[in-house]
């Protein structure tokens, strides 16, 4: 459901978002299956506080002592263990935020967490690793990207891969915002987008759907 990356450098790691609730034990079996120590892991990078990227957050932060790094428009959310629900941007998804909104307002609550790292100042540098987190708001407020090696862009929900053509995310707090994080993402040298859902996106489709959505 969604996606999480784990990033080396040298001996140790950064955890990309930490996944839906109850998916601890095939993180962990993972980490043991590749003979990798949680302590190991020395940052948690949340690209933003949905439940569906924040499920596994206490757990994996007690096994591995990671730092949770998150950006300052969203460390309160983490606290409260409450994000509210985002806007749908076509009619189904619409009527799941509704649904979401009014219904199972439960279904999105997680463990509430402090966070070790408020960043605001872009880029960030978390030392040592070749890594820079930037501020790509729209599909909430203080959603983030981890640009990996100039190379590498884990972008949460700011792109969707689960279509063929179009990478617009299926929730998205604020349109105009979030097209001023794909002109931010396209002037990066990054040449991949890894998003939560769905399949890595090229540079090449991450601009069709620019011009889609925010040239026509
Ligand atoms: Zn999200």
């Amino acid at each position: 459901m969604t996606n999480i990356y784990l990033l080396p450098f040298e001996e140790n790691y950064i955890l990309i978002d930490t996944g839906v609730k109850k998916r601890e034990p095939a993180f962990f079996a993972f980490l043991n299956r590749h003979d990798i120590v949680p302590d190991k892991i020395d940052y948690i990078f949340l690209t933003h506080t949905h439940y569906d990227h924040t499920g596994g957050i206490s757990l994996i932060k007690e096994m591995s002592h990671a730092k949770i790094m998150v950006h300052t428009k969203e460390a309160g959310y983490l606290r409260q263990g409450f994000t509210p629900v985002p806007r749908g941007s076509r009619a189904s998804t619409k009527v799941v935020a509704f649904l979401g909104r009014h219904f199972f307002k439960n279904l999105n609550r997680y463990t509430p967490t402090e966070p070790d790292i408020v960043w605001e100042d872009e880029p960030y540098h978390p030392e040592p690793f070749p890594a820079q987190a930037i501020h790509t708001p729209g599909h909430t407020s203080g959603s983030s990207t981890l640009i990996w090696k100039e190379k590498m862009a884990f972008v949460g929900d700011t792109l969707f891969g689960i279509e063929k053509e179009d990478c617009f995310p299926w929730f998205v707090n604020d349109t105009e915002t979030l097209g001023k994080s794909w002109e931010k993402l396209l002037d990066s040298s990054c040449e991949m987008f890894y998003p939560a859902h769905g399949k890595p996106v090229t540079r090449a489709r991450l601009e069709r759907s620019y011009r889609k959505h925010f040239r026509s």
